[in-house]
């Protein structure tokens, strides 16, 4: 049955999330008041942004940085360059990172950036002067200690190198590495941050299907996947997933979907997406609707594109028996509710994606210390907090079902409860100032 009134807005699904868990965190109960402390948004920037274009006339851009919350350490969060780009949606963003972040317990808390724009449009020159433009308006919204960018859609190593430049050249003398993470690996990057979203997801579906998540499959060697985003965190994950003996069957970007039952070469997919800049037209595979790419029958599905992609109106016909969201808020609260009447598990978000942040905490130690950690030290930090954190939602779950019954008790339920329980008692420990 299709819910024409399925609200969509990122912003009311993030506090319907918050809300669904909020009965099972004790400690946002101690204080009146506290649970609207704990979700508002603290500081929330909008800044025009006039850029000259390459054929000399002038087009004045909207971006944001909302700072979340800083309580368990400065914001942390992703620059986003889309057309969709808009208050709410890099509120909820903020919010998302304020809990990922409390759940893999880095000590930060969340924010995210973004700027109103289509990529495909700028000329890199254009890109350029957009974020050098961009970040010299935020000012001291961002720093080392305060808010620290990194990347999201549409913005990568290069993107991160130009934040850098720019802020250091506002700030001539001062140690401004730590400033923004992703940054390319000859500049501050840490390795293994390129891929680090992708290899996250893989280290937690892996733990999530030893430790018997998923009754009818318990190794992701001969699993079929299907992902929707073909960019850092789809792309990536592909790869990811094929190596360790999964195969996959269906991808798709922002112009379709391509699927092939006996398995897709990632490698050459991605080289042809290179040289076309689209993965349709892969040679010996189907042509999808992007969209139709949820659909395909598949062992687990990555949604590594954006929000609301597994609303009401499709989840009733996804065909697979894992969901793994990549991309953040790709499900909708109504889907949820189908999805767990249907017995597919859904590992959310905040724990699925989380690695990218984990490993962004890990360049900005790294900068700090004036050091460049091997790419195996990296692996096996990153493999121990993904699987630590996956263990912990796992616990909290079987617990909220032992206590409270079986009823649209899902994992997002389970994460939020120990992140926001850590944001909660955090802000009780600290109290109010002054
Ligand atoms: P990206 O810009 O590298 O790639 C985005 C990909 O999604 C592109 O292939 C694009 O064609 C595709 N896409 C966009 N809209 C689509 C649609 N409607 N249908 C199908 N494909 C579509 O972006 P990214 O960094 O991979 O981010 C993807 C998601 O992962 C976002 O939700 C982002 O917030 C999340 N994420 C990214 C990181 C990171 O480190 N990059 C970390 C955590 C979460």
């Amino acid at each position: 049955m299709i819910d024409q009134a399925e609200d969509l807005n990122p912003l009311h699904i993030a506090r319907a999330q918050f809300d669904a868990a909020a009965p099972y965190v004790p400690s946002l109960a101690e204080k009146d008041g506290l649970p609207e402390l704990v979700f508002a948004a603290e500081r929330t920037v909008e800044v025009h942004v006039p850029v000259m274009l390459d054929d000399g006339s002038i087009r004045v851009f909207r971006g944001y940085r909302v700072l979340h919350d800083h309580t368990r350490g400065p914001g942390k969060g992703g620059v986003r360059y889309a057309p969709s780009v808009d208050e709410d949606e890099v509120t909820a963003l903020a919010t998302w990172m304020t809990w990922k972040c409390a759940l893999l317990n880095v000590p930060f808390g969340g924010a995210k950036g973004g700027v109103d724009c289509d990529t495909r449009s700028l000329s890199r020159n254009e890109k350029a002067r957009v974020t050098r433009r961009f970040i010299s308006s935020l000012g001291d919204n961002i720093g080392p200690h305060t808010d620290i960018p990194a990347p999201d859609m549409y913005t990568d190593q290069q993107t991160m190198a130009w934040i850098y430049d720019t802020y250091t050249m506002m700030h001539p003398g001062e140690e401004t590495l730590p400033v923004v993470t992703g940054k390319p690996v000859n500049l501050g990057g840490s390795l293994g941050r390129e891929s680090a979203t992708a290899q996250g997801s893989f280290y937690v579906t892996r733990r999530f299907l030893e430790r018997g998540g998923l009754p009818s499959r318990n190794s992701i060697e001969g699993a079929t996947i299907a992902i929707q985003g073909f960019g850092n965190a789809g792309r990536n994950a592909a790869l990811i997933f094929a190596e360790a003996g999964a195969r996959v069957v269906a991808v798709s970007d922002t112009q379709g979907g391509i699927y092939a039952p006996s398995g897709l070469e990632v490698a050459a997919v991605g080289a042809h997406k290179d040289s076309t800049g689209t993965v349709l037209g892969f040679p010996h595979s189907e042509t999808l609707k992007s969209r139709e790419v949820l659909e395909v029958p598949c062992d687990i599905l990555i949604p590594a594109a954006m929000e609301n992609q597994i609303t009401a109106e499709n989840a009733e016909r996804l065909s697979t028996t894992l969901i793994l969201e990549a991309a953040n808020g790709p499900t909708t609260p109504a889907a949820d509710a189908i999805l767990a009447d249907r017995g597919i598990p859904v590992i959310p978000d905040i724990l699925a994606n989380a690695g990218g942040v984990v490993v962004s905490y890990f360049e900005w130690l790294q900068n700090l210390e004036h050091e460049q950690w091997d790419y195996d030290t990296v692996q096996v930090k990153l493999q121990r907090r993904m699987n630590r954190a996956t263990d912990q939602v796992m616990e909290r779950h079987a617990e909220i079902l032992d206590s409270h019954g079986a009823d649209h008790i899902t994992l997002r339920i389970a994460a939020y409860a120990i992140a926001v329980e850590r944001v909660a008692t955090a802000t009780c420990q600290r109290g109010i100032w002054p």
